[in-house]
């Protein structure tokens, strides 16, 4: 049994309208990612911590996604990206916060955590650190893309709080500023991982970081259970989001578990998803939101969604 589920980001309001011109992409992104790496987790190639990285790296690369390139822009016009990964078998974790220099902030996570010492490296540093373990670094500008700028033009000109713009003019700004991404995966040794990766929210303040980068708010591992969240950060900080899923787990079902967390970020703001697999197999995609990208690959097949439908 081999399980790989992704998520691209939850966001949105009201009911579901339909795909936009650019989701085909974000759907056929998620897709090749789910058959490559899942035949790679099915025969035994990768271990569910590789498989995360990569599944996350690939979204990283997808411009359509709020990470890496293709990030949203933070108040002042500029990309900072946060990420993080955990491993089940030992709780070992990486994370980076607000770098802007990095192809794939997950892979210096990554790095961090199998270092094992320190968990957390923050801003330059931790660009510094990726470049002097060989990671790939790139311009600032070369993560920027024109629908990033116009959906940062646009929140500008409105004097709109952080992430405020979703959805309200999908012609031009496709679903504006959401497309955090996120993986875990259960490998054939039993083994968990989880791992997230985000630019944040369109005009975030200077310095501001959300849950994706804290182990225990936007991602968690352990033996049981790995979980990734998206949505709006600042509840599934406050409510320990990820790992109240785990201790839930203990005692309810996977979607119990999944669903409470959800239930408990609502009265906080925190309108949002998740996706979460268990040791046993199970795998939930749950969320509060108009729509969430996501995927899953079980034992071969594969399954793809946005809003309340999914596809093969
Ligand atoms: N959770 C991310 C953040 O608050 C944003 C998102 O998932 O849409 O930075």
């Amino acid at each position: 049994m081999v399980i790989l589920a992704v998520h691209g980001g939850a966001g949105g309001d009201g009911p579901w309208r339909g795909m936009t011109d650019a989701d085909p992409q974000r759907l056929n992104c998620m897709r090749l990612l789910l058959s490559d790496l899942g035949a790679r987790l099915n025969n035994g190639e990768l271990s569910a911590l590789e498989a995360v990285t990569q599944a996350v790296e690939a979204m990283e690369d997808e411009a359509l996604f709020n990470a890496g390139r293709g990030s949203v822009l933070d108040a002042s016009g500029a990309i900072t990206m946060d990420a993080s990964i955990m491993r089940g078998e030992d709780q070992a974790a990486g994370a980076v916060v607000g770098v802007s220099k990095a192809r794939h902030p997950i892979r210096i996570a990554h790095q961090l955590l199998e270092e094992g010492w320190p968990v957390m490296l923050n801003g330059e540093a931790a660009d510094a650190y990726g470049v002097a373990k060989g990671l790939e670094a790139v311009e600032p500008e070369w993560l920027v893309t024109e629908l990033r700028r116009a959906q940062w033009a646009k929140w500008k000109a409105n004097k709109s709080a952080p992430g405020s713009t979703d959805e309200d003019d999908e012609a031009m700004l496709d679903h504006d500023g959401m497309g955090t991404v996120g993986a875990v995966a259960l490998d054939r040794k039993g083994r968990l991982a989880a791992a997230t990766s985000t630019g944040g929210m369109t005009g975030k303040p200077d310095g501001r970081i959300g849950d994706t980068p804290i182990i225990g708010a936007g991602t968690w591992a352990d033996k049981d259970v790995a979980v990734s969240c998206t949505g709006v950060g600042e509840a599934f900080i406050r409510t320990c989001a990820a790992r109240s899923l785990a201790a839930y787990h203990t005692s309810e079902s996977l979607l119990e578990s999944g669903q409470r967390v959800l239930d408990e970020v609502a009265p906080y703001g925190g309108r949002g998803g998740l996706i979460a697999v268990n040791a046993s197999g199970e795998v939930i995609v749950p969320f509060q939101t108009m729509l969430m990208y996501r995927g899953t690959y079980v034992n071969g097949a594969i399954e793809v969604g946005i809003g309340p439908q999914t596809y093969d």
